[in-house]
């Protein structure tokens, strides 16, 4: 059987920090799935085409790399696309508790998903899409938190 994983999150805009953990989960995988979880009621800051595209070029010489979005539950987007693992990054204590809580519920949604868990490189830590964006309101120089095809 085909190990196919869903990486989820908003990737608004994607960063070091994420193109990292996916890079090193190519090998672990015969297909990730990176996709934009959509939700109505919060639009985000940039448009969903916009981030799609960015992670499109982002891996575009990676073909186990799939981009694409999903609204709804996780652990049934994972069903649809026959994915048994969820990927996501760990940063912090605080990601931890985060993701306990919601690695524990899809598990009992959905028995048969796995969530794997990779730690951030250190230098990642600190790094989050909201600081990224805070930055960009300010007309600060993010050229060192996202990978160069992010550019707007
Ligand atoms: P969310 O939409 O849940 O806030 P994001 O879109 O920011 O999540 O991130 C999706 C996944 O990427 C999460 O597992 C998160 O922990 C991970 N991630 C975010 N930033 C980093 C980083 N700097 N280093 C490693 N993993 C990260």
């Amino acid at each position: 059987m085909e190990r196919i994983a869903v990486f989820p999150g908003s990737f608004d805009p994607i960063t070091k920090g994420h193109e990292t953990i996916i890079t090193r989960a190519i090998p672990l995988f015969d297909k990730i799935i990176v996709a934009i979880g959509v939700n109505a009621e919060k639009p985000g800051f940039f448009p969903v085409e916009k981030r799609l595209q960015w992670l499109k070029d982002v891996f575009a010489k990676h073909p186990s790399v799939e981009v694409d979005s999903y609204t709804g539950l996780t652990v049934e987007y994972c069903k649809q696309k026959n994915a048994g693992f969820i990927l996501r990054g760990l940063r912090t204590s605080a990601d931890f508790e985060f993701e306990r809580s919601i690695g524990q519920v899809n598990k009992k949604m959905y028995p048969s998903i796995e969530t794997i868990f990779l730690l951030t490189t250190p230098e990642h830590t600190a790094l989050t899409s909201s600081i990224v964006r805070d930055i960009i309101r300010h007309n600060g120089d993010i050229t060192p938190f996202v990978p160069e095809e992010v550019k707007f």
